[in-house]
């Protein structure tokens, strides 16, 4: 886990972010995902400067552990003087090292950030998903963290004033609260109320108003005026028979005519982002085979 450096914002990883979200709905499935209704509740892994440092990070590791249900697993903490922030090593187990700069033993209560993100790291190694580069792999990392109920953590690590910032993780504090929202849309949820650092709140409202974004994009019915417009004009070209097919960027619809004579739209699913095709023909009701998400779509 990287530690220090100016704080990068907005949403630069969005597309690993999204890859990483079909990624854990292709590995785990639908019904394993939904067993992780519940995020890690903060009473379980407050961790106050009058708590023992050994037996407190103990403490907190054992509580993702079993968040995770990585039941045999166990979690060696140790602290050392680091240039990164955290760092685990992945072996057969069943125990796992883990490694923690000092710096945490007087910011104790960002440990159990720290350790989300690290025992995130086991629990993704045993499932053996991983993404082929470091950088897309921690990318990976942070989202599935973040989307299985433990990624506040990290979110509410990152504190800014006039003399110093702090941010844990590789994803920015938008795609953290991206991330978040996205999980706080499927499972009813509201992670606010559990920040203690403001900078975290505003990176949260940012990630929300763009995990919103997703589910208003055409063909979905929700869609804005400006959006069906579009995309009415371009169904007009896609029916053309002289016109040449658009390629589409990943979150965006495309149309296709296979068989010939039937076009067809894909477009990603809003929840999970895997690409869903439905027939061209006005009203249509589809549902998404990877999340169950039911789309409404006006074709
Ligand atoms: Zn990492
Ligand atoms: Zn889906």
């Amino acid at each position: 886990m990287a530690n220090g450096g100016p704080v990068e914002h907005g949403f630069p990883h969005l597309e690993t972010v999204r890859e990483a979200v079909t990624a854990l709905y292709r590995r785990l499935s639908y019904d394993t995902v939904r067993t992780f209704s519940a995020s890690v509740a903060p009473v379980d892994v407050a961790f106050c400067d009058t708590d023992d440092l050994y037996l407190g990070t103990q403490r907190v590791a054992h509580e993702l552990v079993r968040h995770y249900r990585l039941p045999d697993a166990r979690m060696i903490v140790s602290f050392r003087e680091m240039t990164h922030a955290a760092n685990v090593e992945l072996t057969a187990g069943p125990e796992y090292f883990i490694e923690l700069n000092d710096r945490f033993r007087t910011h104790r209560r960002d440990i159990g950030a720290a350790l989300a993100h690290e025992v995130m790291h086991v629990y993704l190694h045993r499932l053996d998903l991983s993404f082929p580069s470091t950088r897309a792999n921690e990318i990976l990392t942070d989202t599935a963290t973040t989307y299985l109920g433990a990624g506040w953590l990290l979110l509410d690590a990152y504190r800014e004033d006039a003399a110093s910032s702090q941010k844990l993780g590789y994803l920015t504090p938008e795609e953290f609260g991206y991330v978040l929202a996205k999980r706080a849309l499927l499972f009813g949820e509201d992670p606010s109320v559990w920040f203690t650092s403001p900078q975290a709140y505003t990176a949260y409202g940012r990630g929300m108003a763009r995990a919103r974004r997703d589910a208003q994009q055409p063909p979905l019915t929700a869609a804005g005026w400006a959006g069906r417009r579009r995309y009415a004009r371009d169904r007009r070209h896609a029916q053309d028979p002289h016109a040449a097919g658009a390629a589409a960027d990943g979150d965006a619809y495309s149309f296709s005519a296979q068989p010939p004579g039937q076009l067809r739209v894909s477009f990603p699913c809003p929840t999970c982002h895997q690409r869903i095709r439905v027939p061209v023909r006005g009203r249509v009701r589809a549902r998404c085979g990877l999340c169950r998400t039911v789309l409404e779509c006006d074709t």
